[in-house]
């Protein structure tokens, strides 16, 4: 075999769904040195992503920690953890992550009732009221649909839920470090989220909270957990008081986890969604100066990721293409139902920046241009004119 070069990913502008643009900081937090996953210096490093994981979800939840693995195994585990055969369970699908959602509930052998919504738009009370006529064992929804670029207000699921006996699951794999997400005050049960969106951390590790009624419904099983590497009532006794070796933790990853949560923390939530926000109307202002269209209604946009339509007869995959290769700039392409149809953009943790709104809108405009489409407006000067309103 010849001899082979080590790996030499290009720089690009990370501005898709995920992952977002990982920072120096935490690029270097993860090349500190490995140590034991029950060395005592590791412990207090365990203690402290638990105490910060929880300060950024609103919870006092005991039971707060990391999955070793991406979003998805933070979804899994929360149903495999909750779900024993034949539970009812209610998901609510308005995008692909509802839909994976159902998928994973019938793998741990739910009997999955959906409530469908439209996919960009998010759904009312009244809308999963209109579906929900039984005792279930969860109400699950995604607050922010990465498919389709929609918030989904929490208000009122808590009491829905109560009325159908059930814990309230929420998928915040694109909110968790972007907005609050405020998971006692919704009274939340379950939660789980991902490292490479507003967290600004490599793919890899999906915190997750359990409430003390959700984790209760945990120790009263009468099955056993059908995953063992995903089985809470084990691994609880790592990241608890008896530390004991159940997987060997991703240690360099949790340096990295730690170092994303210390700079959220530090930055401070209500800043912290001040900015997302405010990238995001810069973003959406040059869009429409553009003469771009964005699907979501203004009040269930997602603030880290902008959804926009292509223009008719502009083929939106070789924007991307263009994009990538010429500007080195990535932005994702529609999912499901959405394919062929829409832009991603993302403006996540600490690649929200008013320079990545610039850098994309030019970009943008320059790679629409060679397709033969000719921006009406001037979009760095409608970004602009959002920063200077802010400013006043
Ligand atoms: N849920 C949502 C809302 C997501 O956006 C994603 C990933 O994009 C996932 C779940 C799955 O996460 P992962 O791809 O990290 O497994």
């Amino acid at each position: 075999m010849t001899t082979i070069p080590p790996c030499s990913p290009p720089t690009r502008v990370l501005m898709g769904p995920g992952p977002s643009d990982v920072p120096a900081n935490i690029l270097a937090a993860m090349s500190r040195p490995t140590i034991g996953h029950l060395d005592p210096e590791f412990l207090k490093i365990m203690d402290q992503i638990k105490e910060m994981t929880r300060s950024l979800l609103g919870t006092t939840n005991q039971m707060t920690m990391p999955m070793s693995g991406t979003g998805s195994a933070g979804m899994e585990t929360v149903f495999v953890n909750l779900i024993e055969p034949g539970d009812k369970v209610l998901v609510c699908v308005n995008g692909v992550f509802g839909g994976r959602m159902v998928d994973v509930a019938e793998r741990c052998g739910a009997t999955v009732t959906v409530v469908p919504g439209d996919w960009g738009r998010a759904f009312t009370i009244d809308q999963i009221k209109a579906v929900a006529n039984a005792d279930y064992k969860i109400i699950a929804i995604v607050h922010a649909e990465t498919s389709t670029g929609v918030l989904q207000d929490l208000t009122g699921l808590r009491e829905l839920a109560d009325a159908h006996g059930a814990l309230l699951l929420v998928d915040a794999v694109t909110s968790v470090g972007g907005l609050a997400v405020e998971m006692d005050k919704y009274g939340i049960d379950a939660l789980y989220t991902g490292t490479q969106k507003c967290l600004s951390c490599p793919p890899g590790l999906a915190p997750i909270s359990l409430s003390d009624r959700a984790v209760a419904v945990l120790e009263n099983r009468s099955t056993k957990v059908a995953s063992w590497y995903l089985d809470l009532s084990m691994i609880r006794n790592y990241w608890g008081d008896q530390r004991s070796y159940h997987h060997t933790a991703p240690i360099n990853m949790l340096y990295a986890l730690h170092e994303a949560l210390r700079t959220a923390v530090n930055e401070g939530l209500v800043v912290r969604e001040a900015r997302h926000r405010l990238n995001a109307d810069a973003l959406g202002a040059g869009l429409e100066a553009m003469g771009l269209t964005r699907p979501v209604p203004a009040n269930e946009r997602l603030p880290p990721l902008t959804v926009v339509t292509a223009p008719e007869g502009v083929n939106e995959g070789e924007i991307r293409k263009i994009l990538l290769s010429q500007y080195n700039v990535e932005i994702g392409g529609g999912l499901g139902a959405l394919k062929g149809k829409v832009w991603r953009i993302g403006l996540m943790g600490a690649a929200s920046t008013r320079k990545n709104v610039n850098t994309c809108l030019s970009a943008l405009a320059g790679a629409l241009r060679q397709c033969d489409y000719f921006p009406p407006g001037n979009p760095i000067a409608a970004a602009d004119a959002v920063y200077l309103s802010n400013k006043q």
